[in-house]
């Protein structure tokens, strides 16, 4: 080792083990690789389940359709959107989730509603 490169730099920000969580609503999730936030503001992260104050890592899931799902899109032949029609579904980048850097805590969010971000509940039985 190099007396230039301290060990514990090396270590400090160590990427997390890919998200365990391969399926959504039945359809396949293709994760990003953890990333770890810039802060974005004036106001501090806090984590819930230790407490500690700091930006969390994160990964963002593309979920991919099922066979033969489809979306209903506006047609947009003039200036105004017109009635919808089927068009196939393609993968969508919806699940977005949030790792402690201090506990390793996971939160994951379902952006599917919009506004209203859903929290996932990712632990499942393995016995099932
Ligand atoms: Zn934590």
């Amino acid at each position: 080792m190099s007396p230039s490169t301290p060990a514990v730099l090396r270590l400090a920000h160590a990427t997390p083990t890919a998200l365990d969580y391969p399926e959504h609503d039945g359809r396949r999730v293709v994760w990003d690789a953890w990333r770890m936030l810039a802060p974005t503001s004036h106001i501090t992260h806090v984590c819930t389940a230790c407490e500690k104050a700091g930006e969390p890592w994160l990964s963002v899931g593309t979920v991919h359709p099922l066979e033969g799902e489809v979306f209903l899109i506006p047609t947009s032949d003039g200036p105004l959107p017109g009635p919808l029609r089927e068009r196939p579904a393609w993968p969508v980048r919806r699940l977005y989730a949030y790792r402690c850097a201090a506990c390793g805590e996971v939160i994951i969010y379902d952006t599917i509603d919009g506004a209203d971000w859903r929290e996932v509940p990712y632990s499942r039985p393995t016995l099932f």
